[in-house]
């Protein structure tokens, strides 16, 4: 344990250190330290040490503590702004991992491992598998493609009919450029015009401060099942979209909560479109949710399928074995009169906005599009202005969403009288814990930040070493390239008594950050005079 009389310690933090550990989380907010660490064990080849270090949870996980939001929040900021009014063609080159990349992919087995371990011992891998899949889209955002297993589960073949229907478009013939037109004013001055583009789900009834006038008739169920496969809509938005506008348009979106808690989109498009054009292609996309029928429940309450090894889940009156995921999909292939599940569409709501680079209405928009990065969806819930009516409104969204399958692995499928996809024995409907149910996410399991490849030509990392060069410039320090291959990382396991109480870590965590401050200033100093005796 950490002494309180060491004098190393900020007084501040030496005082908070009897107090209860949420006040240790306070001052490290304060500090902008993140308070969920991630233990790591790394061995510095330079010097032939292990050590423990703490990996902020920002550079891990999806759920990101609030230091770690807003730290990822100033970073989207300038990924953005890079990106948009971008004038010459982006390169992509893959370069050596770098070390957050390595210890990304240690960090990634190591979970693979455990999760595998959870599935030995029956227990619910629910969680790992979000952790995993979370992992999976840091280690792409890093900068490496495809998936660490280098393999990727075996298509299944679809028939014609399933496939997506292509929409009536008009398209233009593909050129191999990411970057928008440019226009010449009669001075000879050249215009890089982008796009600032809201797009809406439909209106499930009238709502008035985002609460629905009338409850009972309001459509939940739509709305659930339109939050559910709204990222799907996105991906179909951006393929009509390159197709009308014959180049390989790049994006920058973000989805955010409504007031009336339904997803939606805001999106940075590179180069310009006639808004005509545009009005053409959101109100012409849909998705198809090509699943097995799931409007009539043939099982509720106490009465759910019940399982039997080596078999699968059994109707409990009949002993009739369910249809299989594959069954259910085979059956729908075979009905000449199968429609899909659910076709999401956007509302008529939508905002298109042209816009120049580095003029104030870039700026407004930018913060529009990051505003709500570092809050969850159901965020707006928590503000006190809101009433008991937005909970209830809330409750019944969530209520929906609790009947609904969010994916095929989804437990509710047996209410609907199929076996999910890989079922397993103690499934219970409107107990999945995939992230679509959960408060939180209000049906959205999607990523937050959606950022095309050939966006702003960089990774966050490579955005997040752009501004340790700026920091070092502007201190007069020369920038050496670290050694990526100085350091190994090995994950450390959960409950190894090496790992100090985590109260402890963060009070480390903040006099190594004053400490830092510290030495800066000192070194802005320095550079201060240094300038000044040169002139
Ligand atoms: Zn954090
Ligand atoms: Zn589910």
């Amino acid at each position: 344990m950490t002494n309180p009389n060491d004098r190393a310690l900020p007084r501040a933090v030496r005082q908070a250190m009897p107090m209860a550990r949420d006040v240790v989380e306070e001052v490290a907010k304060l500090h902008g330290v993140c308070i969920r660490p991630v233990p790591l064990r790394r061995l510095d080849t330079h010097t032939g040490q292990w050590e423990l270090v703490d990996v902020p949870c920002g550079s891990t996980l999806e759920a990101k503590c609030p230091p770690c939001a807003k730290r990822n929040r100033q970073l989207r900021i300038t990924q953005c702004r890079e990106g948009w009014h971008l004038d010459h063609e982006p390169v992509i080159t893959p370069d050596e991992p770098t070390d957050d990349q390595r210890w990304l992919v240690e960090f990634r087995a190591d979970l693979q491992a455990r999760r595998d371990e959870a599935e030995q011992l029956g227990e619910d891998t629910a969680d790992w598998d979000a952790a995993i899949e979370g992992v999976d889209a840091e280690i792409n955002e890093a900068g490496m493609r495809g998936n660490v297993l280098g393999r990727t589960a075996a298509k299944r073949v679809r028939s014609t009919r399933r496939r997506q229907d292509a929409p009536d478009l008009p398209k233009r013939k593909m050129t191999n450029t990411t970057l928008g037109r440019t226009f010449a004013a009669p001075d000879g001055k050249v215009y890089r015009p982008s796009l600032f583009v809201t797009l809406t789900l439909p209106s499930y009834g009238k709502v008035r401060d985002g609460v629905p006038l009338d409850p009972d008739t309001y459509d939940y169920a739509r709305a659930a099942r339109d939050a559910l496969h709204f990222s799907k809509l996105v991906d179909r938005f951006v393929q009509n979209l390159r197709r009308v506008a014959g180049y390989d348009v790049q994006y920058f979106a973000t989805v955010e909560p409504q007031q009336r808690l339904a997803p939606h989109l805001h999106m940075a498009i590179r180069g310009t479109l006639p808004r005509a054009e545009l009005k053409q292609i959101i109100a012409a996309t849909y998705h198809q949710v090509w699943w097995p029928p799931a409007d009539d429940v043939r099982f509720d309450g106490d009465h759910f399928p019940v399982w039997q090894d080596g078999v699968g889940y059994l109707d409990p009156d009949t002993g009739e074995v369910l249809p299989t995921w594959e069954q259910a999909l085979d059956q729908l292939d075979a009905d000449p009169d199968a429609e899909p599940l659910h076709v999401v569409r956007f509302g008529q709501q939508h905002n298109i906005q042209s816009v120049l680079a580095d003029t104030p209405a870039a700026g407004k928009w930018l913060g529009y599009l990051t505003k709500y990065l570092t809050k969850s969806l159901a965020d707006p819930l928590d503000a006190t202005a809101h009433s008991t009516a937005r909970r209830e409104h809330a409750a019944r969204l969530i209520e929906a969403l609790r009947a609904e399958p969010c994916s095929p692995t989804c437990a509710n499928w047996l209410r609907y009288g199929i076996q999910p996809k890989n079922a397993k024995p103690g499934m219970l409907p409107g107990r999945c814990r995939g992230k679509a149910h959960k408060p939180d996410h209000l049906g959205y399991a999607g990523r937050r930040v959606l950022v095309s490849r050939k966006w702003s030509n960089k990774t966050l990392a490579e955005h997040k070493q752009d501004r340790r060069t700026w920091v070092l410039e502007a201190l007069g320090q020369p920038d050496q390239t670290p050694d990526p291959h100085r350091y190994v990382w090995k994950p450390v396991p959960a409950g190894d008594a090496n790992v100090p109480p985590l109260a402890t870590r963060l009070l480390r965590s903040i006099r190594d950050r004053q400490r830092w401050r510290a030495h800066l200033q000192q070194l802005e100093a320095q550079n201060l005079s240094a300038t000044r005796s040169a002139a």
